[in-house]
């Protein structure tokens, strides 16, 4: 009887680890979405049919398995709604079953459980003593109703030692896997997040900037439309570092993320390519009202007082600009020639903005 209990604790720790590898995108808690909750619910109360498909029958009336832990495992993380659609499909195949009048004692057993578990989850905000007064509570309800069912005294002492001690261990494990998986997911957002973003400013790093770049792109080919990219650099940088010191450099590259983020339209998307570069990707936009994007943030720039521990700053910037598929017919090229627009904003003098043009470089 242990060995098939344990069975039914690796089917249960397999269909977890399956489970949160599949829905990854998709957090299961009492906040998320109920159409998803619902649904998890459903497919928790497949893992109850699957439990009592490999249950242990003790005599003609009696089975035992580990059901009733998707239903905690519903209740405790995802609230009623998951728990009750559990309950509801493990209630089904239990009847399916059938038993005649016996099917009473564990249906019984199975509401009784998803009330008290639905009641404890509200009450018990730490998941693993709200685990541990669910099933002292459910085990409880087990032991009174298999006193009906076992007539033998070495029987019911055999199963009630195997059943509460597994349905322990299941727990347990059940809700040290959802908090492990739940948390590795979570990392793994996290990081997936992280890793498109320049931790300095918040804006979209380079990484970001290539995927967005493609897409756009794409896009543009797709409708017929213009992309234009912009390249800023901040002019003489290196002479606020030698002055003012690094942090006050730090301080004027991240309230500049937020100067340029404010100039753009909300389609457009604004990245740290790296030093005191940043670059602009404008969705939709031909080369007239790019130039005209660029000058307006030059001239606020110009004007902006960057505020740092000690004083206000004033800083200048240096804008290329290129065009898909005005200048440029694919992506290497586009950033190229914004970049020899900025070389050439450099050469004239700074505090200016250069559109790319073939004549204008070769002179
Ligand atoms: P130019 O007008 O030709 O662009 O001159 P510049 O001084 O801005 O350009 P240069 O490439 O010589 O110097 C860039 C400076 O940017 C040097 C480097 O110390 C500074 N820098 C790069 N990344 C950071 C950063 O994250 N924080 C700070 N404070 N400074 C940075
Ligand atoms: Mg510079
Ligand atoms: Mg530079």
């Amino acid at each position: 009887m242990f060995s098939q209990l344990f069975v039914n604790l690796t089917i249960l720790v397999t269909f977890l680890f399956f489970y949160y590898q599949v829905f990854r995108e998709h957090s299961f808690s009492r906040v998320t979405p109920i159409p998803v909750r619902l649904f998890t619910g459903i497919l928790f109360g497949l893992l109850g049919m699957v439990l009592i498909g490999f249950g242990i029958r003790v005599n003609e009336y009696t089975l035992i398995d580990l059901r009733h832990i998707p239903i905690m495992l519903s209740a405790l993380f995802g609230g009623w709604i998951p728990a009750v659609a559990a309950a509801v499909i493990i209630s089904f195949s239990r009847i399916a079953i059938g038993g005649g009048v016996i099917v009473l004692y564990p249906l019984s057993m199975i509401i009784f459980s998803t009330a008290v578990y639905v009641f404890i989850a509200r009450m018990v905000r730490n998941p693993w003593l709200a685990a541990f007064y669910m099933l002292l509570c459910s085990n409880i309800y087990f032991l009174i109703i298999m006193m009906y069912q076992l007539n033998t005294v070495d029987l019911y002492t055999e199963v009630a030692l195997s059943y509460w001690f597994v349905s322990f261990a299941g727990a347990f494990a059940a809700v040290y896997m959802v908090k492990r998986l739940t948390y590795s997911n979570q990392l793994l957002h996290k990081y997936r997040a992280e890793s498109l973003k320049d931790p300095l400013t918040g804006l979209d790093n380079p990484r970001s900037f290539a995927y967005s770049l493609t897409k756009n792109l794409e896009q543009a080919s797709k409708m017929k439309q213009s992309v234009s990219l912009l390249m800023i650099d901040i002019d003489h940088f290196k002479d606020i570092n030698d002055c003012h010191g690094h942090t006050a450099g730090d301080d004027i590259l991240r309230q500049l993320g937020t100067v340029l983020l404010e100039m753009v339209r909300p389609e457009d998307s604004v990245y740290r390519k790296g030093g005191e570069e940043f670059t602009i990707i404008l969705s939709n936009c031909p080369a007239p009202k790019a130039v005209d994007i660029a000058e307006r943030i030059r001239e606020r720039v110009e004007k902006y007082p960057f505020l740092t521990d000690h004083q206000t700053l004033y800083i200048t910037v240096s804008t290329g600009v290129s065009i898909f598929p005005g200048t440029a017919v694919e992506e290497r090229e586009l950033f190229k020639q914004a970049d020899d627009a900025l070389y050439q904003a450099k050469n004239q003098g700074r505090n200016q903005t250069c559109m790319y043009s073939k004549k204008d470089l070769i002179k």
